[in-house]
């Protein structure tokens, strides 16, 4: 079964002559474990379709369904918690806190939330993304790279099934944005969770299982089913 579907998604901006189409009817699959791409120019709709897939902000009509739940259903509160829960979101500008250290931002989300932190999974992500080094560190000692792994620790961190990315590489040279997306992509595999990542960089989306296009909020050729 699908992890995370969308049924005739549309978003739209504004209305009579500012009235924008974002989405304009999405349907689309994700399957469990699965690595997808959505790529697409500038303005064609990526990081609206992220941020509903991710319950972030909600569309004018249609459905996502995250697990089987049609989560547009929950209350904001409801929402909330969920979307703590169940996705880890990784964007391109990282969002950590400067006054913390690196294990601090790491298990931010988790203290916000009142969850119990499992120690030894955090020390082991931690080693996985090569940070162990660092913990101590303040975001400004580290460099892009360095911080974006830290970001992408704490979206692991909480054991999401998804992971939704933002152009996660966006302000990396491309040296590191091979090195970051590898291990974005053996993390996800080992702890078995599924990354929707959006990019304007194909070569990067080349990685992924899987790439779909998005062109004026709709998804463009065949490629909206699951894989897996
Ligand atoms: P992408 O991520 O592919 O660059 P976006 O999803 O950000 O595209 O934007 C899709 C379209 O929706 C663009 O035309 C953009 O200007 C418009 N848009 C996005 N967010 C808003 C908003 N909050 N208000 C009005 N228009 C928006």
């Amino acid at each position: 079964m699908a992890i995370l579907k969308t049924e005739n998604l549309k978003k739209y901006y504004g209305k009579d002559t500012t009235l924008v189409k974002a989405l304009n009817g999405v349907d689309l699959e994700v399957g469990k474990g699965e690595f997808l791409s959505i790529v697409g120019t500038s303005g064609s709709g990526k990081s609206t379709l992220l941020h509903m897939l991710g319950g972030l902000d909600r569309p004018t009509s249609g459905k996502v369904y995250v697990d089987g739940k049609d989560i547009f259903k929950l209350k904001d509160e409801e929402l909330t918690i969920f979307r703590r829960r169940k996705i880890g979101f990784v964007f391109q500008n990282y969002n950590l806190v400067p006054i913390l250290n690196v294990y601090e931002n790491i298990v931010l989300p988790m203290e916000l939330d009142g969850t119990r932190v499992d120690k030894k999974y955090v020390k082991e992500v931690i080693k996985t993304l090569g940070l162990q080094e660092k913990i101590y560190s303040l975001p400004s000692q580290l460099s892009g790279g360095r911080q974006q792994r830290v970001a992408i620790a704490r979206a692991l961190a909480a054991k999401p099934a998804i992971i939704l990315a933002d152009e996660p590489t966006g302000n990396l040279d491309s040296v590191t944005s091979q090195d970051v997306l590898s291990l974005m992509k053996i993390t996800s595999q080992r702890y078995g969770q599924t990354m929707v990542m959006i990019t304007h960089n194909e070569e990067i989306a080349q990685m992924s299982d899987r790439i779909i296009r998005i062109e004026d909020g709709k998804i463009t050729g065949k490629g909206g089913e699951a894989n897996a």
